[in-house]
């Protein structure tokens, strides 16, 4: 690591409105590509906390907001896509200093953001109540009414499209919302609700509060103005949010961890299928929720496909996040890498054979940094710590099965169903494992493919609840029924 002394002013948080430093426990930003310190962020406690929800719940209920026409409401969240779109670079740059992720996904991460806050201004404008059928003389309705105030608590993956998947709908479904970004990459919030200030979000409606978990996160989490928590994150972090929720009978939505399969079948179209799996598990360094981490492969094919993933893990370009060609960057912390370290050295000690990677790039420039080779494990059973573990790093293990049915028994034994993926040329067996797999997304013959007009989430331990869609806004919101009498003897005059 650097042994830089540059030191920063801590930069500013934004609570209920004001923007408020403070130099006590501000956190030190750490950019993961060389260690280097690339600034310091102002944290909340428990009275910043306070101050947040108590502003949001006043500036929720305000008329201004509360009774803004939701065409109004549609164009602010269009301003704050334009005010994305204007600032890109920026925006790509800061959250490649803070996660390490190639400045190229940054950069599609910042179109994503801004066409999530255009399609919830869309949503806004567009999503209608309903007349419910009546059984007598009266006109029944089911209205939708935000909660209030919105607790979103976010990971260090993705804040740029994680951010934006919770507050643009909970904002269109009429909340206000408090963010609490992760420690590791507070910035990016911060800097999205620069924009969204100027683009004429009232004050209070939106704040960001860096801060740790145990911190900042518990007592939002535990506030009584806090109304609902949507948090993406780990799963035994989402299992206390959810405790802690169900203390306060408030709803959440978790979106968690996963260990997703993904299938190759002995039909399959193989270069396309290593394609996909190399795309599935590599991009990002492998941090994502979705990551294709459990490869498996029918066993008539297993020797081509290993073959040919070995060859491209060696051959991935790993480098600085801004290099040009660069196809992975670092991991986002140091902290991390070890704990990916460890999990592959428990696949050692538990007979897996490592094929490619296993170790820390050899380079020197990188040597700095936070970089972990693209690794491709063989010769464990589903049963490893490494093959159950989420690891959340450049790791993919390798098993191979017989036929559908032992596919589908060893694909589900998991505790996790976020995602999973289908390579077969097959389409009546494609359909029969997309609908036994148990996972909230399955992607046929391709991977990764994802849209903000789809939900999103996952089943078992991971997650409750749909994100995104059209009825991601639902997810921000409580019906009301409402029965009105057409009978005029029940009206005065
Ligand atoms: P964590 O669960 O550790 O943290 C997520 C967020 O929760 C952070 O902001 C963290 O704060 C905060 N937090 C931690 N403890 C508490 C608490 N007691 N009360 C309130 N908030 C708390 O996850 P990571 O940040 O390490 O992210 C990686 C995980 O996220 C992976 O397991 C991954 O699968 C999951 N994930 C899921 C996605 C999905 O859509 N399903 C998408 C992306 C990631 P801090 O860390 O700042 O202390």
């Amino acid at each position: 690591m650097k042994s830089e002394t540059r030191t920063f002013e801590p930069e500013a948080m934004l609570v209920g409105g004001e923007w408020i430093s403070r130099d006590e426990q501000a956190l030190d930003a750490i950019n993961p590509a060389d260690g280097s310190p690339s600034g310091r962020v102002s944290t909340a406690d428990a009275a910043h906390v306070d101050a947040a929800v108590t502003a949001a719940r006043a500036a929720a209920s305000a008329r201004s907001w509360r009774d803004m026409l939701p065409h109004v409401r549609a164009q602010i969240l269009g301003r704050i896509a334009d005010g994305i779109r204007a600032q890109s670079e920026t925006l790509a740059h800061l959250q490649m200093l803070e996660n390490g992720k190639v400045l190229n996904e940054c950069r599609a991460q910042v179109v994503g953001a801004a066409a999530t806050y255009r399609y919830y201004a869309a949503v806004c404008e567009t999503l209608g109540a309903e007349i419910t059928p009546s059984r007598g003389n009266y006109l029944s309705m089911t209205a939708y009414e935000p909660y209030g105030v919105v607790a979103a608590i976010t990971p260090w993956n993705s804040p740029l499209t994680m951010e934006a998947q919770k507050i643009a709908p909970a904002l269109a479904a009429g909340n206000a919302v408090v963010l609490k970004p992760s420690e590791i990459t507070p910035r990016v919030g911060l800097a999205v609700a620069r924009i969204a200030m100027e683009a004429g979000l009232p004050p209070g409606i939106l704040s960001v509060l860096p801060g740790t978990g145990a911190i900042t996160g518990d007592a939002l989490v535990n506030h009584p103005g806090v109304r609902m928590v949507s948090f993406t994150g780990g799963t035994a972090t989402g299992r206390r949010i959810a405790e802690a929720a169900a203390r306060r009978l408030i709803p959440v939505a978790l979106e968690l961890g996963g260990k997703s399969p993904h299938v190759i079948f002995d039909d399959a179209r193989l270069d396309a299928a290593v394609d996909g799996v190399v795309d599935g598990i590599f991009e990002g360094s492998g941090q994502s929720c979705v990551a294709g981490s459990r490869l498996f492969v029918q066993r008539k094919v297993l020797e081509p496909v290993v073959r040919a993933l070995v060859d491209r893990a060696d051959r991935l370009r790993v480098d600085l996040p801004d290099a040009p060609d660069a196809q992975m960057g670092p991991v986002a912390g140091f902290r991390h890498r070890q704990r990916i370290e460890s999990l592959v050295q428990s696949a050692r000690d538990e007979g897996g054979e490592i094929l490619a990677g296993g170790a820390r790039p050899q380079e020197g420039r990188l040597a700095a940094g936070a970089f972990y080779r693209p690794t491709v494990i063989a010769g464990l059973d589903n049963r490893a710590t490494a093959v159950r573990e989420e690891i959340f790093g450049p790791v993919l293990c390798v098993l191979p099965f017989d036929d559908e049915d032992d596919l589908i028994a060893q694909a589900n034994d998991t505790a996790y169903g976020l995602a999973s993926g289908i390579w077969t040329a097959n389409y009546q067996r494609a359909w029969r494992v997309a609908r036994a797999l148990e996972a909230g997304l399955v992607w046929i013959n391709t991977y990764k493919q994802l849209s903000i007009a789809t939900p999103f989430g996952g089943f078992k331990d991971s997650g409750i609840g749909r994100e995104k869609g059209v009825t991601g806004v639902r997810l921000y919101q409580q019906s009301k029924g409402i029965y009105w009498s057409m009978d005029p003897a029940n009206v005065r005059g």
